[in-house]
């Protein structure tokens, strides 16, 4: 599944609000439609037959790469490589964004996760870097990251791999493709999203050294260009206010329930935007607990995610799942502080 950090609803609202002429943009993800269409074949192969990375790819040392794909589309994929594993930094800036921001996120699941690379068996992290022309996106493709370069309208030029928590999220969502598998629909797409906002964010705090007071709990804080108003793409804190456009609900009284009808307007039945609730829960659940949020709130909803839900998971399954991971794990009072996390923003 392409999952990108900026949902095409936003798209279209930027574009018919006439100050920003996004037709490229746009013709792009209409153009990759069929490519696409492909890698969620072998998103699902992956999926349901079990197969591994090193059935797919061939035995990679964990390592990372970074292609330039020098402003082509996605039959331009992966693109030139740029830089590799054991290389020195490579001379365009945007490159070594791209592999410092993979490093520190595989580091994060290494050393705080125990997980190995996106599939758990240490698959190489692949990112092209320079996709399209002024592209205000970045995405996970089923198989590697993807940035565009922004227009500096939607996005800062060279905002999107600069910054951790939009890597970080892109990367989540390959996490996520290994173990639930959630698919990219309403509330299992949601949940798809909120983890990779949630991991997103936790990737930062680790490397700022941040407790859940600390935090801003932002995602794409301070990228935004000249025609989104606001402090960041989203916030966990602060669903629905982190900029002009943003309609995230922080409640179930809120939820937006969208048909996943292929329209770009109905993001999928609202992947991106009911995605506020179960970011809610977790901020919640994390500043509630105290200390560094990926102590206890992250190994909790990463438990929960790697071995309790599923393809077709809800939100009162996450709640479920969550709970039971924090029971095991932690035991009941950080099992009941998770259970009113949830109940506060009206999943039960
Ligand atoms: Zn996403």
């Amino acid at each position: 599944m392409t999952c990108y950090i900026l949902p095409a609803h936003l798209l279209i609202e930027l574009a018919e609000a006439g100050d920003v002429d996004l037709r490229d943009t746009i013709a792009t993800l209409l153009a990759s439609a069929t490519l696409r269409a492909q890698r969620e074949t072998l998103t699902e192969a992956v999926q349901f037959l079990d197969l591994n990375a090193a059935q797919l790819r061939g035995p990679a040392a964990e390592a990372k790469a970074v292609h330039d794909v020098q402003g082509g589309d996605e039959r331009g994929l992966p693109g030139v490589l740029r830089r590799k594993e054991g290389d020195g930094a490579a001379a365009d800036p945007t490159v070594n964004d791209a592999f410092d921001n993979a490093d520190r996120t595989h580091d994060f699941y290494r050393d705080v996760l125990g997980r190995h690379s996106v599939d758990g068996n240490g698959l190489q992290l692949v990112s092209s870097v320079h996709f399209g022309r002024d592209f205000d996106n970045a995405f996970w493709d089923g198989t590697q990251m993807v940035y565009g370069d922004g227009s500096g309208k939607v996005f800062q030029p060279g905002a999107l791999a600069r910054d951790l928590t939009v890597v970080a999220h892109e990367i989540t969502h390959g996490v996520v493709q290994y173990t639930a598998g959630l698919r990219y629909r309403k509330q299992s797409g949601a949940l798809n999203e909120s983890m990779a906002d949630v991991f997103g964010s936790l990737v930062k705090q680790h490397a700022l050294g941040q407790s859940a007071d600390q935090a801003d709990w932002l995602v794409g804080a301070g990228i935004l260009g000249t025609q989104l108003q606001g402090v960041a793409l989203r916030s966990l804190k602060d669903p629905g206010r982190a900029h002009q456009l943003d309609r995230q609900p922080a409640h179930m009284r809120s939820y937006v329930d969208l048909p996943d009808d292929g329209n770009p307007r109905n993001d999928h039945g609202g992947v991106h935007i009911n995605s506020g609730i179960p970011n809610k829960a977790f901020h919640l659940a994390a500043t509630r607990l105290g200390g560094n949020a990926w102590d206890r709130a992250g190994k909790v909803w990463y438990d929960a995610l790697a071995t309790k839900l599923r393809v077709n998971s809800t939100f009162t399954d996450a709640a479920a799942a969550t709970v039971a991971s924090a029971q095991a794990l932690f035991g009941g009072e950080v099992a009941s502080t998770v259970r009113s996390a949830w109940t506060d923003v009206g999943v039960s």
